[in-house]
């Protein structure tokens, strides 16, 4: 089969800036050396376009897990611009259907299936899907936000002037504009780059798959701490409407923070989150699947699945009882149908069925780690 034509513009500015930044950064830096301004600078201009790109292009956007004012979305979309990743529209577009037709060679734009580079950057490089380049019917509701349309439709003018002027401003301001060209400009969005097309290759084929097996998205912590917290892939990708991709408190998620945290400013709105007894369920389902795979050459296979099965069905039917019972009482408590919510005996049948559940829990932990 003959390979689509190759997208001369995109092949020239990725092996451009990559070969500056993989030899002439470094020759810049022997030679000359780079001061701690500089530094600060690039790392945080690679902060502000990254987090653009996931907490704007991607979870806004794309997925409107949340609202955002009209002076965030701005940010949002001067440093999207700035990241050199195509106008929030297109991008949206993209992944909209990367979500709906995942792992499907012909239709994801950045199918993981075919392979590490093809999703990594190949896919930018051809004109692979040229019949849908300009079709933009799956983000006719981002085409009503006049910011969105503004960027589009200026997005030219916006890349260039940001990609050189940040650089050449902070140069002639701090007095070496080629370190700043070089570090501020190049290395700046090559690392950015990269690090966001870890999120449609590595974070595909590296992990664990904590949520769901039906795709090949993985949840991978190391790739969270170079991707402000969207390393999280598996849980996107099930649960693609929640505002966080780091679920834990633990968890490496730098963009949910600064959702929660604009949301104390009153700069966003209706974040969402999934249903806990949904996610708490997608997880069991997949330990279930495991464990049932691990016995199954076991020489006391009958017996030991059916104890799995038995734990599990007890876990689920507390687990259905708990969230019931909680969703009734803030449901009391949101209306005040009962006076004093906190002496009622709702509130005691609650506690009791949270400490039946913790219990089964509790058990279940025990039983899978003896399997292990
Ligand atoms: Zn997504
Ligand atoms: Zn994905």
């Amino acid at each position: 089969m003959k390979k689509p034509k190759i997208i001369w513009l995109n092949v020239s500015v990725f092996l451009l800036t990559f070969l500056f930044a993989a030899i002439a950064v470094p020759y810049r830096a022997i030679t000359h050396g780079f001061d701690s301004t500089e530094i600060l600078m690039a790392v945080a201009c690679f902060i502000y376009c990254g987090m653009s790109i996931t907490a704007g292009y991607h979870r806004l956007w794309s997925h409107k897990t949340y609202q955002a004012h009209w002076s965030l979305r701005i940010i949002y979309a001067l440093g999207g611009a700035f990241a050199l990743q195509n106008s929030i529209l297109h991008w949206s577009s993209d992944h909209r259907i990367h979500h709906k037709h995942v792992d499907n060679n012909d239709v994801d734009p950045y199918s993981a299936k075919r392979g590490f580079w093809y999703s990594h950057i190949g896919w930018m490089l051809r004109e692979y899907q040229v019949h849908r380049y300009t079709n933009y019917d799956n983000v006719r509701d981002l085409q009503k936000d006049a910011i969105v349309m503004w960027q589009h439709k200026h997005y030219l003018l916006l890349t260039v002037s940001l990609n050189f002027g940040i650089p050449l401003l902070f140069g002639w301001w701090h007095g070496d504009i080629i370190s700043s060209l070089l570090l501020v400009g190049v290395l700046r969005l090559v690392l950015s780059h990269h690090t966001t097309f870890f999120i449609n290759s590595l974070a595909h084929i590296w992990g664990k798959q904590t949520y769901t097996e039906k795709n090949t998205a993985r949840d991978n912590g190391f790739l969270a701490l170079l991707t402000f917290g969207e390393g999280y892939h598996n849980f996107h990708h099930i649960f693609e409407n929640d505002y966080r991709n780091g679920i834990r408190w633990w968890q490496f998620d730098p963009t949910k923070w600064l959702i929660k945290s604009c949301h104390y400013l009153g700069l966003t709105d209706k974040l969402r989150t999934s249903p806990e007894d949904k996610i708490e369920k997608a997880r069991l389902a997949m330990i279930l699947k495991r464990s049932q795979q691990k016995l199954s050459n076991h020489p006391n296979a009958e017996q030991l699945l059916e104890r799995l099965q038995h734990e599990y069905d007890a876990l689920i039917h507390k687990i259905n009882d708990y969230y019931a019972i909680k969703k009734a009482l803030l449901t009391t408590k949101r209306d005040q149908l009962i006076a004093d919510v906190e002496k009622s005996e709702m509130m005691s049948q609650y506690q009791e069925l949270k400490q039946r559940l913790t219990e089964q829990r509790r058990s279940w932990q025990f039983f899978i780690e003896k399997l292990a």
